[in-house]
């Protein structure tokens, strides 16, 4: 079976974009003409009838950079009043983008604790449920501003997992700095190969997971996006790392165009989402 081909048949997407995807490197703030490109090609996978789930970063880059801060700031104090700030202004940028097409989009921001208690992984659930139905697309991150260390996620990449496998989501794209998995870290190793799918994801697999993301905005690399596919492709979906730099990368991959790295899904395993937060 061809992987590839079969993506356009997806139903329930979940794309998850990266600090390093959404603003300019020289300044930290956001790219515009890129946010637009990504709003287009969001929209255009509702209109073929898809359920789009966005999981965005952005937040503390783009507070950081509103506040003055010269660089992504350290203290967590610091860091919660720039996600604060831009998550704010992040919000404001995709309603206003996504109104150019009629198309609605809502904020969800979550923290571990919102999976690992029942009542409210269950009530986030009914949620997105409910705003898929509506047509709506729900815009995710962690919420920086409340979540210490016990209660952080970590990283969006294994948010993005998380929320593939709460809303049962049949794929998972990773846009980043990275054009998807080596057999080596890339930057190091001038021998070393693309991989463009993994089918089996094992340890060896697991243990090449060194951190090749060359960006200093985000807080991903390669380690969290293999935990990430892991999750992922659990719970039956397929899961992709591609490289974020052109967003109309979505619909060529849509497509089935060999871009990026593609993981298979997992299908038939019996999957429990709490087995593999433990783990996280
Ligand atoms: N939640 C963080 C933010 O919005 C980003 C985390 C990440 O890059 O993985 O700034």
């Amino acid at each position: 079976m061809d992987l590839r081909e079969h993506l356009k048949d997806k139903k329930r997407i979940v794309i998850k974009i990266g600090s390093s995807s959404l603003t300019h490197p020289e300044t930290g703030a956001l790219n515009l003409t890129k946010m637009e490109v990504l709003i287009r090609e969001i929209t255009d996978l509702r209109n073929q009838g898809k359920d789009v789930v966005l999981v965005s970063s952005g937040a503390i880059a783009v507070g950081s950079q509103a506040a003055g801060f010269p660089k992504r700031p350290e203290r967590t104090e610091e860091k919660q009043a720039c996600a604060a700030i831009g998550q704010a202004r992040l919000m404001m940028i995709y309603q206003k983008l996504f109104s150019e097409y009629n198309q609605s989009c809502a904020q969800i921001l979550m923290t571990k604790s919102t999976v690992q208690n029942n009542l409210s992984r269950l009530n986030a659930y009914h949620t997105f449920e409910e705003l898929l139905k509506l047509g709506v697309v729900p815009i995710v991150n962690e919420n920086d501003t409340v979540s210490t260390y016990e209660m952080k996620f970590g990283d969006n990449d294994r948010l993005s997992a998380i929320v593939t496998a709460l809303v049962g989501a049949d794929l998972l794209i990773l846009l980043s700095d990275i054009d998807g998995l080596f057999t080596d870290d890339p930057h190091t190793n001038p021998e070393a190969e693309f991989i463009d799918e993994v089918h089996e994801l094992d340890e060896d697999l697991l243990k090449m997971g060194k951190d090749t993301s060359s960006s200093n905005v985000g807080t991903g690399g390669m380690a969290s996006k293999l935990t990430a596919a892991r999750l992922a492709v659990s719970s039956g979906a397929d899961m992709i790392i591609a490289n974020g730099k052109d967003f109309r990368i979505l619909h060529r991959l849509m497509n089935g165009e060999h871009l990026g790295t593609l993981f298979a899904g997992a299908s038939g395993k019996d999957f429990y989402l709490m087995d593999y937060l433990e783990k996280l």
